[in-house]
């Protein structure tokens, strides 16, 4: 494997330019002086940006429809509308499509996205379609994709959901996943029970959607932090959305972030329409990890997404009405490291023996990387340059 040069770049936090050595798909050395390595493939990124490789946290490719055709949004305004629209109209648009997953993960690794963490449905009508057709996808990409077992439509309330959860994680799925324990399922302690259970038995993470909101929301993720605990799952819990998070008063907010700091529970947000965002500044003041994703991407949910995390970063800085550097930059955290931590990655950054996947954007700065979200004018991963 060749070795590469990247000469004179901005790694993010050094504050100074740097060359990068890259070796068998590591990161060798970052030296402020300029190195010398005879045989190396030299690329001059003098003057930009080097960050570590975007990590989309929560997405759903099996349901994209990205590459294909323009489709007008055709659901109601409601939530049941947008679920029997997705129903109603799969099988005519084709979805899941393998062309069209693929559509998408080039489009993100041109964006400089290395890892994707991406929600399957699994449900008694579509089987492990979506798992098969990500898995097929997910082959031929550079990307390092895993999935969420999802149960879109419920799992107590949906027979036979269950069973095919656990088929999925059979198959090798990495994560187990829920769906509002309450507002969908109506029974939180059983739902959690059942999904937590899989998550123990099968050794596999959890990333759990709750839009469920205010004290109800506050009550399961209660439910959620006593389950990691008691389970010893510290560092494989994640909640998506957790819109009660951004909806509760000061002081039971408080109270929920000092859990989840101390069972070790991620929070991934979209940032998404106008729905809540939860705290991410305060969150990462306690040591809780925070990632982030697209959700849906140009899907029958919504028309929205780009695939690109700088630009969803963005997003995610501008609804948390970030406007300091170092704010904006807690954004970027979350497409990078926050996602790579959530995701159970190991030496994921820029130091030496990190993994060499990176990205390099024309920005003087992480704040204007995230605002500006230029196009991206190198993407290595595993220490091969895939664009430039
Ligand atoms: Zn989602």
């Amino acid at each position: 494997m060749t070795d590469v040069l990247l000469r004179g770049g901005l790694p993010w936090g050094l504050g100074a330019p740097a060359d990068i050595l890259v070796r068998a798909g590591r990161v060798a050395r970052v030296s402020l002086s300029p190195v010398e390595a005879p045989g190396a493939q030299v690329h001059d990124v003098s003057g930009q940006l080097v960050l570590p490789g975007l990590v989309e946290a929560h997405c759903h490719l099996d349901k994209t429809l990205y590459g294909g055709p323009w489709v007008p949004h055709s659901a109601g305004d409601t939530l049941s509308g947008r679920i029997s629209n997705d129903l109603g109209r799969r099988a005519e648009l084709g979805v899941p499509s393998v062309a069209r997953i693929t559509a998408l993960l080039e489009r993100m690794s041109r964006a400089g996205t290395t890892h994707v963490r991406t929600h399957t449905d699994i449900d008694p009508a579509a089987g492990l379609r979506g798992v098969e057709a990500v898995r097929e996808a997910a082959a031929a990409s550079p990307i390092d994709v895993r999935q969420v077992a999802f149960p879109q439509h419920g799992v107590l309330t949906n027979p036979g959901t269950a069973e095919l959860l656990e088929e999925a994680l059979k198959s090798g799925v990495e994560a187990v996943g829920g769906l509002d324990p309450a507002g969908i399922d109506r029974d939180p302690v059983r739902h959690l029970d059942l999904i937590f259970g899989l998550a123990g038995r099968y050794g596999t993470h959890l990333d759990i959607h709750l839009h469920d909101g205010g004290t109800l929301g506050g009550w399961e993720l209660r439910l959620i932090i006593e389950r990691t605990k008691a389970l010893g799952l510290r560092g494989r819990v994640a909640v998506s959305h957790a819109y009660a998070l951004g909806q509760l008063d000061e002081a039971a907010q408080d109270h929920l972030v000092e859990g989840l700091a101390e069972a070790g529970v991620a929070v991934v947000t979209a940032a998404v329409y106008d729905f809540p965002v939860p705290p991410v500044k305060k969150l990462r003041a306690a040591g809780v990890t925070v990632a982030c994703g697209h959700d849906g991407i140009r899907d029958l949910w919504g028309p929205y997404g780009s695939g690109d995390m700088l630009e969803r970063a963005m997003h995610v800085a501008y609804r948390s009405t970030f406007r300091r550097d170092d704010d904006i930059e807690l954004a970027l955290e979350a497409a990078t490291v926050g996602g790579a931590r959530a995701l159970g990655l190991d030496d994921y950054g820029l130091a030496p023996g990190d993994r060499a996947d990176l990205v390099v954007v024309p920005a003087g700065s992480p704040a204007e990387a995230v605002v500006v979200h230029p196009a991206r004018t190198l993407v290595m991963k595993d220490g091969v340059v895939l664009h430039n």
